[in-house]
């Protein structure tokens, strides 16, 4: 069964009595090229497993399975039950868990369904939630080697940019903590169906070792990248003192000490000096 075929849909869906949600992002691949492209560069393989978010009718799913030991994927939709139990019925290494991944606790699923086998994530993410899904699989420190997932242009372009660099973001530092993100290729909006307002891309985040950046303390380090970038375009030394209450005077010369400019943006700061910043204000609040 070909599932990128706008007409196969229409009959699964017509014989199923399912329609779309549009509040839950279903916005289903139909360009033939695109799955199988993330299952590759995805770093599927026999001795691999995959973790899916959103199954949509199965279109990667299927892929998924083809090409790992096994495949788990969670859907919000329970009304897509009937139409996967056609779609995947020759694969007997798929298991769809329906729920909500924004809830479901992730540390069991992986305990249960992956007992330390080697995992990867692979989804074509439902974009209103791209952002919280992403945080969670990375500040979890699950066992995942890479997340390579399809988001909307704007959020890869976001993500991938250079840390120190106009277009980066608290979430471009945040997953350059966990990861090393790369932009692998772009989808255009054409190749959905309903079609979007936006043209999509597809990212992978490889895991990086927990050691790589030395934080003393992780909940510090995001509440000053967070408090850095929340007036963007402006010194960052403003929003941070009012709220870790440091003195201005004081967060200049820590910021002098990390090889920043006390008028510095937080768009100029790259991932060491984010890194010395935190140190440096934890040791200043530890000793007042
Ligand atoms: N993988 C399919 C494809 O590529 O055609 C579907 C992708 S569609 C963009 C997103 C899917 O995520 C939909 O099937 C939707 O029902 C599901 N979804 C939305 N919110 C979800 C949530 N909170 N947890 C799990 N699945 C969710």
């Amino acid at each position: 069964m070909q599932l990128t075929d706008l007409g196969t849909i229409r009959d699964l869906f017509s014989r199923h009595g399912f329609s779309f949600t549009k509040s839950l992002g279903q916005n289903f691949l139909i360009n033939p090229s695109v799955c199988p492209k993330i299952a590759e560069m995805g770093g599927c393989g026999e001795k691999v497993c995959a973790l899916e978010i959103g199954t949509g009718i199965g279109v990667l799913t299927k892929e998924l399975a083809l090409r790992t030991k096994k495949t788990v994927a969670v859907e919000i939709d329970k009304g897509l039950e009937p139409i996967l139990e056609e779609t995947l019925s020759d694969f007997h290494n798929v298991e769809i868990i329906f729920g909500d991944i924004t809830e479901i606790n992730l540390k069991k699923l992986f305990e249960e369904k992956f007992q330390g086998e080697e995992v990867v994530v692979c989804a074509n993410l439902p974009y209103y939630i791209t952002s919280p899904v992403i945080m969670r699989l990375l500040e979890e420190r699950l066992p995942i080697r890479s997340v390579t997932v399809m988001v909307q242009k704007e959020a890869a372009d976001r993500i991938c940019a250079k840390v120190g660099s106009r277009e980066s973001g608290a979430l471009t530092v945040a997953v350059n903590y966990y990861s090393t993100p790369k932009k692998l290729f772009g989808v255009s909006r054409g190749s959905f169906a309903p079609s979007p307002n936006v043209d999509s891309s597809v990212i992978r985040l490889d895991i990086a070792d927990e050691t790589r950046y030395h934080v003393r303390d992780e909940k510090l380090f995001f509440r000053i990248v967070k408090a850095a970038f929340s007036q963007r375009r402006k010194q960052m030394v403003n929003p941070i003192s009012s709220d870790l209450k440091i003195s201005k005077e004081k967060l200049s010369d820590i910021l002098r000490s990390v090889g920043a400019s006390p008028t510095a943006r937080a768009e100029e700061l790259d991932m060491n000096q984010f890194v010395a910043l935190c140190n440096a204000v934890y040791t200043d609040l530890n000793q007042s």
